[in-house]
């Protein structure tokens, strides 16, 4: 069952071949069977999910199913989920229980998902290898030895080793598009405001969007059609119709414009990379594409320009965490500010430090001006590169990361050296784009992906687009080995 897309499963489930339960109980086998060499879930709510498959079953015998409906999935463990414990990949929440659903959690149930459970992710959702979580780090499917990228790392592993057909991810700096990448499967990270942000944990407000990690676009238009639209809730979620994003699918792309970023092939770019890339192009051109050659004069200020935006961001929405309002609170307080630095000492990883002390000094009094103004100002200048290069080409192609898969432990004790790792996926967060990242060949065994960035709003383009890519390749259908070794 589990070698089926997420589309697949769905008609599979209406047209009565098996059960939601027996669907369910085949990929909680998997889980209990394969993840501990993944770690790829932090909580696997197995009894919740039997429940539910069953509730779906019924649904599905009295004629009322959806195309979701009894389809299980996971989620990334930065949503909230009522009853069932959110970590955030932290100490600090390691024993909250969100008293609700996040709305992209709540929309997902009304569509008839059944939850499998939560997935591993960096602390907080800072870090591009998945190595920073409190649980430990999430490995690689096709390499147990490498990183799955971060922060969706666990959303990505579960679902590049078939433990789940689909599951959502958040997206501040790259976090589904990067791991998407080098776990050989399919990312999208809509435009910011498109998803509801309620109950999704904070960590860089007008950066952060939600999305899904799937086998192809063909899932990810399921999904997304189910998470998008207006939320009240969210004073940044924009009203807007919700299309049929399955509608559109397999309309021709001939007469496409893709424009091919001069920025994106810079020296940082693996060669084995680039040529995966290059052949990705030359199957656009076969379906009738035209590609051309663009620029984006600003990108390279992407990266100190989000890693000064993000952090003082994160430096505001964690100041809650501290030690009386949720979660983790020191054994050893004395008095009031005691308490406070002790909880936050002791209940936050490095990393989230770092970003919080950094983020802090950007902020500061004396140095407003020079950091995070600055910062505003070059996003503004990175955004007005997107606007100009969306006036000549209808999605911008490059390559999602510079390199595949490195090994666990090869970048950590180097921050900026794993920051370089976002360089191309950093500028769509920055101007509230969205992207995507889909399978498109290996190297040496790894995953390479192929990056596709549309216009705001732009989703069914992009889906469209990265159908056809799926309808004439199998990148997408490749799995790693059984056992992961
Ligand atoms: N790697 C980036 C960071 O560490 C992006 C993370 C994300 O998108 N959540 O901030």
């Amino acid at each position: 069952m589990h070698t089926k897309t997420l589309a697949e499963l769905s008609a599979a489930l209406q047209a009565r071949e098996f059960s939601s339960e027996a669907l369910t109980g085949h990929y909680l086998e998997r889980i209990g069977r394969l993840d501990p060499a993944l770690n790829s879930f932090v909580t696997v709510t197995a009894d919740e999910a039997m429940a539910a498959a069953a509730a779906a079953d019924r649904r599905i015998a009295a004629g009322e199913a959806g195309p979701l409906t009894g389809i299980p999935i996971a989620h990334k463990d930065i949503f909230c989920t009522s009853g069932v414990r959110t970590s955030c990949g932290s100490r600090m929440l390691d024993n909250f229980v969100s008293p609700y659903d996040a709305t992209v959690v709540a929309r997902l149930k009304a569509a008839g998902v059944v939850m499998l459970g939560k997935t591993n992710m960096d602390e907080f959702a800072m870090g591009s290898s998945n190595e920073t979580s409190f649980y430990g780090p999430v490995r690689n499917p096709w390499d147990t030895a490498r990183v799955p990228g971060g922060s969706s790392g666990g959303s990505a592993a579960a679902v590049a080793a078939r433990l789940a057909p689909g599951a959502t991810g958040t997206d501040t700096g790259g976090s589904i598009r990067q791991p998407a990448a080098l776990t050989g499967i399919t990312g999208l990270k809509p435009t910011y405001g498109r998803v509801s942000r309620f109950g999704m944990i904070a960590f860089a407000s007008s950066l952060d969007q939600a999305g899904t990690l799937t086998a192809s676009a063909e899932d990810a238009a399921l999904l997304l059609g189910a998470m998008a639209g207006f939320d009240d809730k969210d004073s940044t979620s924009v009203d807007r119709e919700v299309p049929d994003y399955s509608l559109h699918l397999n309309d021709s792309i001939a007469g496409l414009r893709v424009g091919i970023p001069v920025e994106f092939f810079d020296e940082g770019l693996a060669g084995e990379n680039r040529v995966r890339i290059e052949q990705a192009l030359d199957v656009y051109r076969h379906l009738g594409c035209e590609i051309v050659e663009v620029s984006l004069p600003n990108l390279a200020l992407s990266v100190p320009t989000y890693y000064v935006v993000a952090p003082a961001e994160c430096s505001s929405n964690l100041s809650r965490f501290d030690g009386v309002r949720f979660g983790y609170r020191s054994e050893q307080s004395g008095d009031l500010f005691d308490m406070y630095s002790r909880s936050r000492g002791e209940g936050f990883g490095d990393e989230v430090k770092r970003r919080i002390m950094t983020g802090t000094y950007a902020l500061s009094a004396g140095y407003y001006d020079a950091y995070y103004l600055k910062a505003q100002q070059a996003r503004q200048l990175i955004s007005a590169d997107f606007k100009a290069a969306f006036e000549k080409v209808d999605v911008l192609m490059g390559p999602t990361t510079p390199t595949p898969a490195f090994e666990i432990g090869a970048k950590t004790a180097d921050p900026i050296t794993m920051y370089l790792n976002d360089i191309y996926t950093i500028g769509v967060n920055l101007a509230g784009l969205p992207g995507m990242s889909i399978p498109c060949g290996l190297v040496d065994g790894l995953p390479v992906g192929l990056q596709l960035m549309g216009p705001a709003f732009a989703e069914s383009r992009l889906l469209q687009t990265a159908h056809a890519y799926q309808k004439e390749t199998d990148w997408h259908r490749q799995l790693p080995a059984a056992d992961f070794g």
